[in-house]
This record gives structure tokens, C-alpha cells and sequence, in this order.
């Protein structure tokens, strides 16, 4: 590297939207630095993996993402959820150069000035407004809190990112706001719960544009929906006060789209699990929501095969669905976590009954998305553009969060970009995708 080459960092990024946002928030300190990314192994002075230990098969592709980077490029640092069993990584790498756990965004930088110092040029010094991002530049997102207060038994989050740790409302306007003026054009609010947002703060005020704002979920959502971009709100719980949220979505604040993990339906096996507000009737908030706002979108998670799992709790999450008919939906079959308190549990189901009942809940689900995206047909919906190619144009609707939801295709649409957002008739539908025509 000469003196004017800015050193470049490679940057292999796995596990959730929140550990996304960690990578971000690194890269955008090295950019600041005059660091540039490197798109592949051979142009990197150093790579940087960011890892999830969530479950076991995140912890192996991890490692596998560690062993590869060290066998294509060699100076390699760890970083991430995984970083906390640093045994297990130094095992497969005993080379790699650091290794630090989560949000260790200080420890990180320093391990890449250590390994490659930065250049000290005021030009490459300059970075834009919006940081360095990993999501296209049309889409962001954004991180209110860190951490979380709860102890669902199946889920080492709480032990591996510590209690709930909100950012100031005021703090989160201010990013939100550069992100916008820098052409982001949908804000994705992530957490690990975002019903909950502000309560270690005790709600307290912050500044926002000379006036006080309170730190809590509405009033972040509403205040977000002033910004001019779409909102889209991950990790909520179905505490009460989501309803004045869901009052937001019926004014057209923010999208009307809900992600909200009830991860079974089952009351015991709910309690087994110990999920926040376990005892709220679902069903009944669920009908109430789509009464304040027809339109909504709602997504949810769930795990079959818990341990303890009986027929009958699979039967009354299948009722529930039937009932519910949720829009979205994602679906694991149960695994042990290291250091989780599920893994004692008695009654472990077969590997063979949870596939199956991971693939009858699948079938059902599937069924259910395709009658509610059936419905669709001849409807007009905004679309905002994702990408662009010589056939036409992807993109999604406000049901579609991206990579885990379904997209809208705009066949032989031409003279788009991505970003754009416009408005498509509803020609065709899938199981999970729909396809329109521009208006
Ligand atoms: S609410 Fe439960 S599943 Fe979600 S992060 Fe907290 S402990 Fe984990």
C-alpha cells in the first residue's frame, strides 16, 4: 500500500438486521478514517467478519465465514454475537488477529488500525451524511435500542447483548433524518423490542428540533412519519399501547405493516417458552387492529417443535393461523442454543415430527398467503423500486419488508431506477409475490 492508497477493509457481514447495523456503524467510523471498502479478498488489507452465534447453524456458517476469509486472505478480524466464544473461534483459526464480542465498535476499529493504519488525508477523511451503509442507498435501517429485558428461554440475546439500552428519541430523529436528506426512502425501525423502547429511560425527554420529545415507541413512530420516508416497524410486541401505534398506520404516518414474533399459540407452550405478554388474547388484538386499520399488513415468527411440543399445542397453532390469517410468516424448526435454558427442558421433540410439522405449517401458510395476495388482483399499490434490469423492474409494496418478504414485479416496466416509487396495478399473483403493471 503507498502513502495515498486509502487501506481498504473487507467486510463479510452475518446474522440479523441488528448486527447490519453494527457493521454499518463500523465501516462508517473506518470511512471517516479514509478507509474504503474492498469488494473482494484479494483487494483487502484486512477482512473483517461480523458473526452470529444465535443458533447453531449461524455459529457453523460463521466459522465457516472465518476460516474462509483466513484461507483467502489471512489477516482477518472477528467481531459479532460469536466474538463471545472466542475458544471456538481461535479452534478453527488460531491466526486470526482479533477477537471481540458485540457492539465492541471501539475494540474493532483499533484491531483495523493496529493491522493497517489509516491514512491521515483531510480529502479521504470526507464521508457523506449518511454514513457507509450495506443496504442499498434507497432503504436503512435503524436501530432504537440495544439489548433486551426479557428471558424467553429458547433465545442468549439478553445474555449476550445485555438489558434493554434505548437511544434517545431525539438521537434517533437526528439519524433518521440525515439517512433521509442523504435519498434514503424507507426507514426499517429494528430492536430487539420495540414495544418496549424507552422504558429504561423512564421515557425521558429529548431534544428535537428545539422542542422535547418522549422517548417512547409513538412518539419515535410519529415523529418518524414527518421525515418524508416510509416506516416500517420490526420486533413489536402485542402489548396495549401498540394500539395508538396501529392509529398511526390508519392516518398514513407510517406503513401499515406490523412485525410482531408470537412465536407460538399454544398457551403452555407460550408459558414454556416465557414470552412477553404470553397471556394476551392475540386473536382479539389482532381483530381490533384490522378494525382501526383494514389495511394492515401483520408478519409474525414462530418455532415448531419446542421442547414439550405436543400434538395438540401443534394443533391449536395451526387453528391459530386458520384464525388469524396472518400475511406474512416465517417459521423455524426448534434448535438448541448454546447456553439457552430451553435446552434442559424435558420432552425434546423427534427431529422427524418437527420437520413434519414445520412442513404442514408451511403448507398452510402458504395457502393462506396466496388466497390473501389472490385479493390483490386489480388493487393499486405503491411500489418502491428495489432494482432494474433489461426485463423491468422489482420492487415492494408496504406488505414487504425487504429479504423477508415477498416483492412486486414489473415486467418490461422501463426508465425506472431503484428508489423510485410508483404506483402498480395488480395484474397476478403467487404464493408470495405479486406482479403489476405501472398505472
Ligand atoms: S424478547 Fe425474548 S426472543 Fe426477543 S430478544 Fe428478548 S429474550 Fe430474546
Amino acid at each position: 500500500m503507498d502513502k495515498k492508497t486509502p487501506p481498504k477493509v473487507g467486510i463479510i457481514s452475518l446474522g440479523c438486521p441488528k448486527a447490519l447495523v453494527d457493521s454499518e456503524r463500523i465501516l462508517t467510523k473506518l470511512g471517516a478514517e479514509g478507509y474504503a471498502v474492498s469488494e473482494s479478498y484479494e483487494g483487502a488489507d484486512v477482512v473483517l467478519v461480523n458473526t452470529c452465534g444465535f443458533i447453531d447453524s449461524a455459529r457453523e456458517e460463521s466459522l465457516e465465514a472465518i476460516q474462509e476469509a483466513m484461507a483467502e486472505n489471512g489477516r482477518v478480524i472477528v467481531t459479532g454475537c460469536l466474538g463471545i466464544d472466542e475458544g471456538a473461534i481461535r479452534e478453527v483459526a488460531p491466526g486470526v488477529l482479533s477477537v471481540t464480542g458485540p457492539h465492541q465498535y471501539e475494540q474493532v476499529v483499533e484491531a483495523v488500525h493496529d493491522a493497517v493504519p489509516p491514512l491521515h488525508d483531510p480529502y479521504v477523511d470526507l464521508i457523506g451524511p449518511e454514513g457507509m451503509k450495506l443496504t442499498p442507498r434507497h432503504y436503512s435501517y435503524l436501530k432504537i435500542s440495544e439489548g433486551c429485558n426479557h428471558s424467553c428461554k429458547f433465545c442468549i440475546i439478553p445474555d449476550i447483548r445485555g438489558p434493554l439500552a434505548s437511544r434517545p428519541a431525539g438521537d434517533v430523529l437526528r439519524e433518521a433524518e440525515r439517512l433521509v436528506e442523504s435519498g434514503v426512502k424507507e426507514l426499517l425501525v429494528i430492536s430487539q423490542d420495540t414495544s418496549a423502547y424507552g422504558l429504561d429511560l423512564n421515557y425521558a425527554e429529548s431534544d428535537w428540533c428545539g422542542n422535547a420529545i418522549k422517548t417512547d415507541m409513538y412518539n419515535l413512530a410519529n415523529a418518524l412519519g414527518n421525515l418524508g420516508a416510509w416506516v416500517r416497524l420490526h420486533y413489536v410486541y402485542p402489548y396495549p399501547h401498540v394500539d395508538n401505534v396501529i392509529e398511526l398506520m390508519a392516518d398514513g404516518k407510517i406503513l401499515p405493516y406490523l412485525d410482531i414474533p408470537f412465536q407460538h399459540a399454544s398457551p403452555g407452550v407460550l408459558k414454556s417458552m416465557a414470552r412477553p405478554a404470553h397471556a394476551e388474547k392475540v386473536l382479539e388484538r389482532i381483530e381490533k387492529w384490522r378494525a382501526i386499520c383494514p389495511d394492515i399488513a401483520i408478519r409474525s415468527t414462530f418455532i415448531v417443535g419446542y421442547p414439550g411440543e405436543t400434538e395438540d399445542d401443534f394443533e391449536t397453532l395451526l387453528d391459530f393461523l386458520e384464525d388469524a390469517q396472518l400475511d406474512r410468516v416465517g417459521c423455524f424448526q426448534y434448535e438448541n442454543i448454546d447456553g439457552a435454558k430451553a435446552n434442559a427442558l424435558p420432552g425434546h421433540v423427534d427431529p422427524e415430527d418437527k420437520l413434519s410439522r414445520w412442513e404442514r405449517f408451511m403448507e398452510l401458510s402458504q395457502d393462506i398467503s396466496e388466497r390473501k395476495l389472490m385479493d390483490r388482483i386489480g388493487s393499486t399499490l405503491d411500489v418502491l423500486i428495489d432494482d432494474v434490469d433489461e426485463t423491468g423492474a422489482v420492487g415492494r409494496c408496504y406488505a414487504d419488508s425487504p429479504e423477508i418478504d415477498g416483492n412486486v414485479y414489473l415486467e418490461n416496466a422501463t426508465g425506472l431506477q431503484p428508489g423510485d416509487l410508483v404506483k402498480a396495478t395488480i395484474i397476478k399473483s403467487g404464493a408470495y409475490d405479486l406482479w403489476g403493471e405501472l398505472k
